[in-house]
């Protein structure tokens, strides 16, 4: 499916600023258009600092508002924090209920998520634990728990519907089978990313020095693949016909 026949998109993520990092051009390009995206938070993000004096309470519900602002800045239509356990998420029942429950409620064509396996040719952070899982429990909740009624019976007890995706897109390297230009909305992501305040201590308010050296990298080398400035990209695995 082309970007331009997106309506409806449910992104899921383990982490506060996973979404904005790994693919906030594409989630501008889509709201711009029109489309109605949707978030869902896996973890707590109760274990992303080093600040001793903060409590995991205090940091997981930071960490959350500053989730809140990012999506408010791309257009997000709604935010959603499962609550799991940072640095201990695996595939569970538990978790593909919970996320069965989303894709449900919301009814997304597309959803966007987190690369379900280890890549040894990206950065170590690519492939945390956290992000396998999320990618995983995600693609067996789309298929087949999210459309077969059987699956889950509770949630039918719920209202909630079966529900089919189109399509799920996991960023990507040199693998990526779908290119997002994103040369027009780099701003916007950038936005998005620095509303993370708690999480972007390494560039010392210098959001110039952020942008150079860890968000505009991999949007270049992605751009220079389909001759453009910026680009995010992406494997796709197609669900529906
Ligand atoms: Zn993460």
């Amino acid at each position: 499916m082309l970007l331009e026949d997106v309506h409806r998109v449910l992104v899921v993520v383990a982490h506060c600023d996973d979404a904005e990092w790994m693919f906030g051009g594409t989630v501008a390009r889509l709201v711009g258009q029109g489309a109605v995206v949707d978030y869902v938070v896996t973890t707590d993000g109760a274990s992303g600092g080093v600040d001793m004096t903060v409590s995991n309470a205090e940091l997981a519900a930071t960490r959350a508002q500053e989730q809140r602002a990012a999506a408010q800045v791309l257009g997000v239509r709604e935010v959603t924090f499962l609550g799991f356990r940072n640095d201990e998420l695996t595939v569970s029942l538990d978790l593909k209920r919970a996320l069965v429950r989303e894709i449900r409620r919301s009814r997304p064509d597309l959803v966007l998520t987190l690369t379900p396996h280890r890549a040894l040719d990206a950065p170590v952070g690519w492939s945390h634990a956290d992000h396998i899982a999320t990618g995983e429990a995600t693609l067996q909740a789309v298929y087949p728990e999210a459309l077969m009624p059987r699956i889950h019976p509770e949630l039918l007890e719920e209202g909630l519907e079966p529900h089919e995706v189109t399509e799920v897109w996991f960023p990507a390297l040199a693998d990526a089978d779908r290119y997002v230009d994103v040369s027009a909305v780099v701003d916007t992501k950038m936005d998005a990313v620095w509303c993370h305040r708690s999480q972007n201590g390494e560039a010392n308010g210098d959001r110039a020095w952020m942008f150079a050296h860890h968000i505009a990298p991999p949007m270049v080398e992605a751009g220079d693949r389909i001759g453009v400035r910026h680009a995010e990209r992406f494997r796709r695995v197609r669900v529906h016909g």
